[in-house]
């Protein structure tokens, strides 16, 4: 017998999710200090989606009409047989782009084959270009080593290189133009992060950091024209051409700009959570149906069509309380 699904993923307000981003591991390089603790303990490996596993619910998700998945972490470059795992990925029929989150720190030897694994877009994190505030950021990591893989990236050519920076009071807000400026002159777009309340780190005090797009817009008008550009990616960025340069910048609020009206998207967590909003806790443990002795696809598929029902219609999130959502970043995958 065979069954019929729908070819599209449609939740209860309407709205079509047609894009997926995949944390493929929790491990990173860096500790960045808004995303992790310094001495982050890391889950044991069966408890982690296994890379065939996460290949399986990629296809899964396109079969029911995803058209964009993003792979994110922890540094996905980290995990070992990523870059298989990309290539498989990027060769998934009805799979209209395959990008990529990264740190940026092993970008010298992962470019070519990224392009090559059919990667169409680029996300790298750079806060700062000053390399003892890298330091201090990131804690473990290395500016040169970074700067190298954006130059690495750049020269392969793909369709589109972005920075992400997530600006935090008195430690990197005075850099915002300098940051734009890096942008324009690589020719590649930047996107501004406020922080967001996921997990508590310690040592790090969100309310006093928090630095809001607002304000980035206004230091940015000192020295750069930004013109908004209609272009709706369903998430939280707004963008803004940087006139006469080839650059744009996005701006992504959680705090100040509601988003969720457009919302396309659903996390799978390292876990095997599908997550419905990166501000809730509602999702479905795709891991138990993948390892239940009685496991069929049509139950998989099934799940996640009923997991729309649950998707919340909108997030709100406070930067001074404690935060609600207790996991970090890095399990999520931004
Ligand atoms: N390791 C990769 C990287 O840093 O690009 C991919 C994973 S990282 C979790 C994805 C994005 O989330 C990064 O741009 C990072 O700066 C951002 N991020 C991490 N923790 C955050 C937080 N608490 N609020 C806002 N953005 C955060
Ligand atoms: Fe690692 Fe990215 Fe988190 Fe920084 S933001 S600690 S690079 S996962």
């Amino acid at each position: 017998m065979t069954h019929s699904f729908p070819s599209q993923l449609i939740d209860r307000f309407g709205r079509t999710v047609d894009y997926l981003r995949i944390s493929i591991t929790d491990r990173c390089d860096f500790r960045c200090v808004y995303c992790m603790a310094e001495d982050m303990t890391f889950l044991p490996r069966n408890q982690i989606l296994s890379l065939e596993e996460i290949y399986l619910l990629a296809k899964t998700f396109v079969e029911l009409g995803v058209k964009k998945i993003r792979i994110t972490g922890g540094e996905p470059l980290v995990r070992k047989g990523a870059l298989d795992l990309l290539a498989s990925c990027g060769a998934l029929e009805g799979l209209q782009e395959l990008v990529l989150t990264t740190n940026g720190s092993q970008l010298v030897t992962a470019a070519p084959i990224l392009k090559l694994a059919n990667v169409k877009r680029l996300n790298i994190s750079l806060d700062t270009l000053d390399a003892e505030k890298f330091k201090a950021i990131t804690r473990t990591g290395d500016l040169e080593h970074v700067l190298n893989g954006i130059k690495a990236a750049k020269k392969i050519g793909f369709e589109r290189i972005k920075l992400n920076a997530v600006i935090l009071k008195n430690r990197n807000h005075s850099e915002v133009c300098d940051l734009v400026q890096f942008a324009v002159d690589n020719e590649i777009d930047i996107s501004f992060i406020e922080e967001m309340p996921l997990g508590i780190v310690e040592k790090h005090n969100r309310a006093e950091t928090y630095y809001s797009s607002d304000y980035i817009r206004a230091d940015l008008a000192q020295k750069f024209t930004l013109q908004k550009i209609s272009d709706n990616t369903g998430g939280p960025s707004d963008y803004y051409a940087v006139v006469n340069t080839q650059s744009r910048v996005g701006f992504i609020s959680p705090h100040s700009h509601n988003f969720c009206s457009t919302c396309n998207r659903v996390r799978l967590t390292v876990e095997g959570r599908l997550l419905l909003c990166l501000g809730n806790e509602h999702s479905i443990d795709l891991k138990a149906i993948l390892r239940s002795p009685d496991f069929t696809t049509k139950k998989l598929k099934q799940a996640i069509i009923e997991s729309m029902e649950i998707k919340p219609e909108k997030h709100e999130f406070n930067v001074k309380e404690q935060p609600i959502i207790l996991r970090y970043m890095n399990m999520t995958g931004g």
